[in-house]
């Protein structure tokens, strides 16, 4: 079943037309990745499924959370900078996130999820890009969203805290059952991480959607996407 669905037939700055006839679903539980160089328009679609940006034609619809059991805002956005309040700490980022009321129980569990014990009181200046992400990573879910958006959310990052990285997002996303859109550059973070990929290149003197990738989930991720990777798509 899809919780979101996407259709921009145009997005166009000023007379460029940056997006046109794309289609694209994010099922229940499903973990969707897109791909595409850069400058492709990867992240202004995102911005459009995120409803931060609406001057497009075409219509985003959003399935889930609306099932009444919570109240909570059903999609987040990581960035691929922290943007972390600079004079805010650790725990303050994360639990100022949504103007709600701070649950500091809840700040400190997921303090410890995301590998930060001992850190609530650290500031932004003091955390390396890594930890400032991981930050960043708690404080989208300290909102409970039923779907995580993440811009390009590892590419700031040196490869070794890269991997640690998506295998924390892999794993937060499982235990709370949370689809996710992941936008990348890179093919290998694709394969990893995509049950499905979306990849988007330019075309027609314009960018569309070309190709989808759906991959059963193996039990060796990595190799066996690598594996498929050589075999299928190139
Ligand atoms: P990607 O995230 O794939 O690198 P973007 O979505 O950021 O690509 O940008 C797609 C294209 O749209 C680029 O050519 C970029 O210069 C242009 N663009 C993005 N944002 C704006 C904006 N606010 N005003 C004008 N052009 C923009
Ligand atoms: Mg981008």
């Amino acid at each position: 079943m899809s919780i979101l669905d996407i259709e921009v037939r145009e997005k166009a700055f000023g007379s460029t037309i940056v997006l046109h006839d794309i289609k694209l679903s994010l099922d229940n539980g499903e973990a969707a990745v897109l791909l595409g160089p850069s400058g492709c328009g990867k992240s202004t679609l995102l911005r459009i499924a995120a409803g931060l940006d609406k001057r497009f034609s075409g219509k985003v619809s959003v399935q889930a959370g609306l099932d009444g059991a919570s109240s909570s805002p059903p999609i987040a956005f990581v960035f691929q900078e922290p943007r972390l309040m600079p004079w805010l700490t650790v725990a303050q980022n994360i639990g100022y996130a949504d103007g709600r009321r701070f649950d500091g129980a809840r700040v400190n569990r997921l303090i410890d999820d995301v590998g930060l014990s001992g850190h609530a009181d650290t500031l932004p200046k003091a955390l390396s890009g890594g930890m400032a992400q991981r930050v960043a990573i708690a404080r989208a879910l300290y909102t409970e969203p039923r779907i995580l958006l993440l811009d390009e959310p590892f590419s700031a990052v040196d490869a070794f805290t890269r991997m640690k990285l998506q295998d924390l997002v892999l794993k937060l996303v499982e235990q709370r059952g949370i689809s996710f859109l992941l936008v990348t550059h890179d093919i290998d973070e694709a394969l990893y991480l995509g049950d499905r990929i979306y990849m988007m290149g330019a075309r027609d003197g314009g960018i569309q959607q070309d190709l989808s990738v759906d991959l059963a989930r193996p039990r060796d991720r990595r190799a066996a996407r690598l594996a498929e990777l050589k075999s299928d798509v190139l």
